[in-house]
């Protein structure tokens, strides 16, 4: 008898003709996300199974399987052999001690010499025996055990279906970056749109000196966290410091946080097209701050092309919150690391940044000449 882990996903029958590729590129999601785990993974009428490892790591298996994105549900259960004697071995594992119970078979082996019905009828009945504190109710148990036969003398028996996260195959819409910060807000985002099947690449601006390694750090630590959504291990950083210097001696204390925004957004771009990546990501949220409003928004959209996915952007903070808590990266969000938006920061910054002055200012500066300097500045970490 041999502990399994069984799979169902989400989605993916939706898409017709590209099944097929949903389906790899699932599979391989599963198969990165065990790594450094030994496993076979298999693929069984409609299904993945995770077999052959150790037993001692099941919990770390699931875990792991539960955060792989098109993942509708998962179970932990026994591979057994097909005979009655078998197959309840593993019940025995898997039912319940107390309460109400029905059993649910599923026959795709059609030649067994038991239908459905008459599997679950002998397992009730046996496991009745061995607990006769237990009632059957076949309606609304409290537990049900849940056994497979399959076509090639093998039985998959286990005691319940666990939700996984759902969404889409990370790889399955593209690649994107995402501006990550230290905040709360942009590993949420980062999070969003890899649910829904972009591979998410990151990109942290930092002011060094003016920032320290701890706040890097902590970008490090988010973006390790996300990893485990994302499956991508490293990270871009690119100083703004030159920019924010320059940005602070020569333009108007009020567009500072603007003038900062557009020049974000064109060296992701940059970085972007580089990578073949087909969109930026933030974590703005309409009117959360000065910046944030339809005016900033516009203004940094401006200086770019690729359409900027804004996931956040009607959720309120609380909503994030709570979001960011779930996925386990809050923690680390508020921990009180500098980042690069708040040294040089404005008292006033505009809230309504008007174009022509935005132009006016910007004229002051060498706007290419500091892009190409800050992308000389970038360094990838890997994790
Ligand atoms: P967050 O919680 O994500 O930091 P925020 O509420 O602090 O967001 P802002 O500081 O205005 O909001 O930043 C808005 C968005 O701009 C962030 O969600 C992120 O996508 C991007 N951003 C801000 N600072 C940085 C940075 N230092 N490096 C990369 N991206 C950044
Ligand atoms: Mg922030």
């Amino acid at each position: 008898m041999e502990k399994v882990v069984i799979i169902r996903y989400a989605e993916i029958h939706l898409k017709g003709k590209n099944r097929g590729y949903f389906e790899r590129v699932f599979a391989m999601n599963l198969e990165r996300s065990l790594k450094g785990i030994r496993h076979e993974l298999h693929r069984t009428s409609g299904r993945w199974l995770v077999a052959k490892f150790p037993e001692d790591r099941a919990d770390e298996v699931a875990e792991r399987i539960s955060n792989v994105f098109g993942v509708h549900s998962y179970s932990v259960g026994y591979l057994v052999g097909s005979e009655l004697d078998e197959i309840f071995a593993g019940v025995r594992l898997v039912m319940p001690k107390s309460g109400t119970f029905k059993v649910e078979t599923h026959r795709g082996y059609k030649k067994y010499p038991l239908n459905s019905m008459e599997i679950s009828a002998e397992m009730g009945g046996r496991i009745l025996a061995e607990n006769p504190k237990l009632k059957v109710d076949v309606h609304a148990p409290a537990h049900t055990v849940y056994i497979d036969v399959r076509e090639n003398g093998a039985a998959l028996v286990f005691g319940s279906m666990l939700p996984g996260v759902g969404g889409m195959p990370v790889g399955t819409s593209g690649k994107g970056l995402l501006l990550i910060s230290g905040g709360i807000d942009s590993p949420v985002a980062g999070y969003l749109m890899a649910k829904r099947g972009l591979v998410v690449e990151l990109l942290h601006f930092h002011s060094y000196p003016y920032t320290n390694d701890g706040a890097k750090e902590k970008v490090v630590e988010l973006s390790r966290l996300l990893s485990k959504f994302t499956l991508v291990t490293h990270l871009t950083t690119v100083s703004v410091t030159k920019i924010q210097e320059e940005i602070h001696e020569k333009c108007a204390a009020e567009l500072n946080i603007t003038l900062l925004r557009r020049f974000m957004f064109r060296i992701a771009e940059r970085m972007a097209v580089k990578g073949g990546m087909g969109c930026l990501v933030t974590g703005e949220s309409l009117g959360q701050v000065a910046s944030q409003t339809l005016e900033g928004m516009t203004s940094s959209n401006a200086v770019v092309t690729l359409p900027v996915l804004r996931p956040l952007v009607g959720f309120d903070k609380d909503e994030i919150i709570e979001r960011a808590k779930k996925i386990g990266t809050y923690e680390t969000s508020v921990l009180p690391y500098e980042d690069c938006c708040t040294v040089f920061l404005p008292e006033f910054p505009a809230t309504r940044p008007k174009p022509e002055k935005i132009a006016e200012e910007e004229a002051k500066l060498d706007v290419e000449g500091l892009v190409a300097q800050a992308l000389e500045t970038a360094e990838v970490i890997a994790f």
